[in-house]
């Protein structure tokens, strides 16, 4: 991933329309733009624009290899992943008869309770518990924020008129990790299938797809780099009933061409990548930053793993204001007003940490930030 691997195009782009350059260390964060595709994955991506192509064929192409890639019976791609968890509640419901299909979210006489653990009512940018009305579902939340035991799951499982079982996993979801195998296996014993939103998790797909859910959700332009697509994975079955919805609500939430392509190349670079060697590179990254940044006043900055289990650390910068000169609210602010832009993690702001993520950034990127937050502190001037 390099800065860009057509800085010129990248340079004409933002003249032409006035865009701002932005360093994204915010993670595969969907207003920053998410991630960065490969030439290969641009290439990909721009031949399908230029021409024209059997979409059925490209949706089969594209699904055989998400599969295999993904070790699963089938897949199918969306247009993003919050597609994806509305087409398959919509399977859930409605499953693929043809004029249930048609008239969603039309659901009189079928069963509609979408039942997930109350930390999983996650906010990834809108509430996920929307994509389920989105199909006419309704969620039921079991537990609380802060537990959610089996024996709630069962029984909100248990209840007339539940569809399904949805599953967040997710750096979002808050509370005690549910066990996801054991939640998986409540749904299966109370007769009802299970589907997991793992949007940014798809270096984690093999743990889970060991939960036996029948679904799993991923969003193809996160990390991997694909153009924005659902990647619909699982069960042949659930699979299956998922694309019959494309003749119904998922008009509106259809795979272009490109994205298909784009999908395709994506899968297999990821299928070639010597995992060692990049998981070493992540690593490298954050050591760099790091180094980088410690002798800095009032900046205390470690690695740290990725809190979703996602193989990469993450780097935190704990700002003390008293000697910084500024907190660490001000200072995020501060990277963000300047040129290039420059994004972190805002979430933990408030305990005085500045949270960067470092996959989507370069060495000279992370020497840029490291510079930025050097100058914007008052005291090593
Ligand atoms: C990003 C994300 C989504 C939505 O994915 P899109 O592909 O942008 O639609 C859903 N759930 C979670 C947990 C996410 O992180």
């Amino acid at each position: 991933m390099k800065s860009s691997d057509q800085p010129d195009a990248a340079d004409a782009l933002r003249r032409s329309y006035g865009l701002k350059r932005l360093i994204n260390a915010a993670g595969s964060f969907t207003p920053a733009g998410v991630s960065r595709s490969s030439p290969a994955v641009r290439d990909a991506v721009s031949a399908a624009l230029s021409d024209f192509y059997i979409i059925e064929e490209l949706q089969q192409r594209a699904g055989a290899a998400v599969a295999e890639w993904a070790g699963a019976e089938a897949a199918a791609v969306t247009h993003c992943a919050a597609a994806g968890i509305t087409l398959a509640i919509a399977a859930a419901i409605a499953g693929a008869d043809p004029r249930r299909v048609a008239a969603l979210p039309d659901t009189v006489g079928l069963p509609v309770r979408v039942v997930l653990p109350a930390g999983h009512a996650v906010n990834y940018g809108h509430p996920v518990t929307q994509d389920i009305r989105l199909a006419g579902g309704i969620p039921a939340l079991a537990g609380t924020e802060e537990a959610c035991p089996p024996d709630q799951l069962a029984k909100e499982l248990n209840r007339p008129g539940t569809a399904c079982l949805l599953l967040v996993s997710s750096r979002l979801a808050k509370g005690p990790p549910v066990d996801l195998g054991r939640a998986v296996a409540l749904a299966h014993e109370a007769g009802m299938p299970a589907i997991i939103d793992g949007a940014a998790q798809d270096m984690r797909l093999p743990e889970l797809l060991a939960t036996d859910a029948d679904l799993v959700l991923v969003s193809a332009q996160k990390y991997l780099a694909a153009p924005t697509a659902g990647l619909v994975i699982g069960k042949a079955g659930w699979v299956k009933a998922v694309r019959a919805h494309e003749a119904g609500i998922g008009r509106a939430m259809k795979p272009s061409k490109e994205a298909l392509a784009g999908v395709l190349a994506a899968v297999g670079e990821r299928r070639s990548l010597d995992m060692n060697r990049w998981k070493a590179d992540q690593a490298a990254k954050a050591s760099r930053f790091v180094e980088g940044a410690a002798g800095l006043p009032g900046i205390g900055v470690r690695a740290i793993p990725d809190p979703a289990g996602m193989p990469f650390p993450r780097v935190e910068v704990k700002v003390d204001p008293a000697t910084a000169g500024l907190d660490a609210t001000a200072l995020a602010a501060a990277l963000k007003a300047g040129d290039p832009a420059i994004w972190v993690m805002e979430h933990q702001l408030a305990e005085g940490l500045l949270v960067l993520e470092l996959v989507g950034v370069t060495t000279q990127e992370i020497a840029a930030i490291v510079e930025r937050i050097a100058e914007l502190l008052p005291r090593s001037r």
